[in-house]
């Protein structure tokens, strides 16, 4: 019988915070609106196997899922390349890969949705005459900067990034210097242009799917849909889709009988911390030593996905999909005797945790996390209010926003300059969020926003209601 699904395909950039937001897209297209559904995920290394991308992501929906195949770069790129130039250079040698097998496809994708590092792939889009998406699996706030950047005057630059002012996009909060997305700080850095490049690609889409909800951002989503100027910059429909967090069918993935999650089972209600950094984010050593300290300190139980420390370098791991690779029990990094002393108030994970399923359980009662959207959307959708740590790319500007707009998390002030944080700050930022009113405060509040969540995914919601249309218009 001849399948006659509408064929949608979706590209993933390298890392498991974007690969994981594009799954979950897919296996919605698949189970609700009816669609057949081929992932593209890209090879980073010579080694990259599909089953080992997946290895830690929740997969039993019927997706195709293809891996375009590694190329090398290394004579493309500078040995120091940041990581954003290398994900874009990547990206930018798998689209004849990608042409391919579209053009082998029998049944040819009406539409292609891309995220942050895909944009170069509109074009593939544009020659098979399917409809173009950008899903940016982070917010709103973070796509009007993106998009507003390239249009802004020498003299707003200079000021912002040479006198370090806040930039004002319209209609929205102003982004401060210290919270600006990671790659503007420096016009000379390949980062910039690959920057200022996917910010002038994005608004040549179909139309704009965003990892948020009306009522998390509703300002900024207002300002992008109604002002003036912003009409000018995108003109393509904004759609928030969020939350979309891997949370349905964890148990398969992690069956009772995962160590950690049975030590969870027997701590009292809301009385452990869990500390994570992302898939890939790692600290100094000597800031993870003192991380270490404060925990202990403030006698707090805790869960903490530990990574080795790469002392330049908090994106460490992000490319390594194989976790085990890396996974190590000798934490010689950490202070002497501290895993014997604290081996009944905490539990250490080397390198990769079920995240969703420890978020997601009652014991569960605070967060210590880098501010990757997926990570922040993760602790709302449970209730979990949270202690920012940001690291990278857009992570202070989310940091920023927890504190200051949504009031579901506390900072440490000594980030702002990305310095090093003290035990003794550590310990009370540990026990203010588990124990004092403030974390008290901050629970309520992020219990309202995962209901609101709720409200806007669920059938009929907000969120729910802008995918149908989405899946519509594919359609049609
Ligand atoms: N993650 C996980 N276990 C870990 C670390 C991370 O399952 O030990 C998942 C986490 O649940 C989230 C994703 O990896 O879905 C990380 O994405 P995020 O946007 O938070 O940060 P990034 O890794 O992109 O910096």
């Amino acid at each position: 019988m001849q399948n006659t699904k509408p064929h949608a395909a979706l590209l993933a950039s390298p890392g498991m915070g974007h690969l994981i937001p594009i799954l979950e897209l897919g296996k919605h297209l698949v189970t609700l609106h009816g669609f057949e559904v081929t992932i593209f995920i890209v090879a980073t290394d010579p080694s990259t196997t599909k089953s080992q991308l997946l290895e830690k992501t929740p997969n039993s929906y019927p997706l195709n899922i293809l891996l375009l195949p590694y190329k090398d770069i290394t004579s493309l790129l500078d040995p120091s390349a940041n990581i954003v130039v290398r994900i874009a250079v990547i990206m930018r040698e798998s689209l004849p890969s990608l042409r391919s097998a579209i053009t082998a496809m029998k049944i040819l994708p009406k539409v292609l949705i891309i995220d942050i590092f895909g944009t170069e792939a509109f074009e593939i889009a544009q020659q098979f005459g399917m409809r173009k998406y950008f899903f940016d699996t982070c917010n709103t706030r973070l796509l009007a900067l993106i998009t507003y950047f390239p249009t802004i005057d020498k003299e707003e630059e200079y000021n912002h990034i040479n006198k370090k002012q806040p930039l004002q996009l319209p209609g929205c909060e102003p982004v401060r210097f210290e919270d600006t997305f990671e790659p503007y700080c420096n016009p000379n850095d390949p980062m910039y242009v690959v920057s200022l490049r996917i910010g002038v690609e994005i608004p040549m889409a179909d139309g704009i799917l965003v990892n948020t909800w009306q009522d998390l951002e509703p300002i900024t989503l207002s300002a992008l849909r109604d002002d003036e100027i912003w009409r000018k910059v995108i003109k393509v429909p904004i759609y928030p889709i969020g939350p979309w967090v891997k949370l349905r069918q964890v148990e398969q993935q992690f069956p009772r009988g995962n160590k950690v999650l049975e030590w969870l089972d027997m701590q009292p209600s809301e009385s452990v911390i869990y500390v994570s950094f992302g898939s890939g984010g790692t600290l100094s050593k000597s800031q993870i030593a003192v991380l270490a300290w404060g925990l202990e300190l403030s006698q707090q139980r805790f869960i903490w996905v530990v990574r080795p420390p790469m002392d330049n370098d908090a994106h460490g791991s992000y490319f390594k999909n194989k976790h085990d690779e890396i996974d190590t029990l000798d934490y010689n990094y950490l202070p002497e005797g501290f895993v014997t002393r604290t081996h009944k108030m905490g539990r250490l994970v080397p390198t990769w945790a079920p995240q969703e399923m420890i978020l997601a359980h009652k014991s569960v009662g605070g967060f210590l996390t880098h501010c990757g959207w997926n990570s922040v959307l993760e602790s709302i959708v449970n209730g979990v209010p949270m202690i920012a740590w940001p690291l990278f790319a857009e992570q202070r500007m989310n940091a920023t926003m927890l504190m200051e707009e949504l009031g579901v998390a506390i900072k440490s002030k000594v980030l702002e300059s990305k310095g090093f944080v003290g035990r003794e700050e550590i310990e009370k930022l540990v026990r203010k969020v588990m124990e004092e009113k403030e974390g008290k405060e901050m629970r309520v509040r992020v219990k309202e926003l995962k209901c609101s969540g709720e409200k806007a995914f669920s059938k009929g919601g907000s969120s729910y209601n802008s995918l149908c249309q989405v899946a519509k218009d594919c359609k049609a």
